[in-house]
């Protein structure tokens, strides 16, 4: 099941109290989802969706807020992305018109479709119902895994627009796009996406979404903690390496007997081990001695080394 799948089977369960956003709700799902048919001054309703949860609360909204019976019929579309559908009908005149006047997508008194959203928004508890409708019908999101991305696809740009007000309104601040003709409201932020989720009333795939998020912070602090760790392995061993060479330098020029008996010593250990870390190399001396003195006696064969190398560059 896709993530966006869940959200949906999650949001379908979902019914509120309230008459008034039960109303919104189905508002937003007709108007982003139907086709309305006029023949003859006879209209019919055709509402489609890929999802049959959705299916299932079209149904119920209207017959519990309508005592609408519609007819349902399942399509399988072999041709087209494989998706399969389920189309509800709503074929008599006037339950359709009573539907869509009550609904405020259609004006009875200039007989023509209702742009303005905010007739069906007169209180504030009914906004995030109608997002709720506005998501379910033509909304989608991805797995938060792979990355964040919330969008819906509307055909008019203002319907985009009120919807885009609605968000606003609801604390979330949305983009918008243009893709193949079709307005595209979308959210990439995450704390967006969650507060949309918390919002619409997706809190199981709001709980998901935090622990794929969490999940992916904490990979990432991994990673840089190991790329980190590779780094200062890296300059170990580039400080060992440079270290016997010095060390080789003194023996064959001047000699390591001509060292102090405490650098020969060092000297003579780091050639033995020329592949641990300088702490280790302290601990391995008779009797042992700090990284911060092993590190002390490096840097003065580092200086000898240096020295001798510019009297020859002299000589
Ligand atoms: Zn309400």
């Amino acid at each position: 099941m896709t993530f966006s799948l869940a959200v949906k089977n999650e949001l379908a369960r979902i019914f509120d109290k309230n008459k008034c956003c039960n109303l919104a709700e189905l508002s937003a799902l007709i108007k982003s989802s139907s086709s309305i048919q006029i023949t003859g001054g006879s209209f019919k309703l055709t509402f489609v969706t890929a999802n049959a949860a959705v299916a299932r609360k079209v149904i119920k909204f209207l017959k519990v807020l309508f005592e609408i019976q519609s007819n349902v019929m399942y399509f399988k579309r072999r041709c087209f992305k494989k998706k399969n559908f389920y189309v509800l009908r709503i074929l008599e005149h006037s339950s359709v018109l009573n539907l869509l006047v009550k609904l405020g997508i259609w004006d009875n008194n200039i007989n023509l479709p209702v742009v303005d959203i905010t007739k069906v928004l007169n209180r504030d508890c009914c906004f995030k119902a109608y997002l709720r409708g506005v998501f379910l019908a033509s909304g989608s999101i991805n797995d938060p895994k792979s990355g964040y991305h919330m969008e819906i696809v509307v055909n008019n740009t203002k319907y985009a627009k009120s919807i885009l007000n609605l968000m606003d309104k609801l604390g979330v601040d949305a983009k918008t796009c243009m893709r193949k003709n079709k307005s595209i409201i979308y959210l990439k932020d995450s704390e967006r996406i969650i507060k949309v989720l918390s919002i619409i009333g997706a809190h199981s795939a709001l709980l998901d979404f935090e622990n794929a998020r969490i999940y992916k912070s904490v990979r990432g602090q991994v990673n840089r903690l190991v790329n980190c760790e590779t780094a200062n392995l890296n300059k170990t061993v580039n400080a060992a390496v440079r270290q016997v060479e010095n060390i080789r330098y003194i023996a064959d020029t001047i000699g390591l007997d001509n060292l102090t008996p405490a650098l020969k010593e060092a000297a003579e250990l780091r050639l033995n081990y020329p592949d641990v870390g300088l702490k280790e190399l302290g601990e391995l001396l008779d009797p042992p001695i700090s990284k911060s003195g092993i590190n002390h006696r490096m840097r003065k064969l580092e200086e000898i080394a240096s020295s001798l190398k510019n009297k020859e560059f002299k000589s």
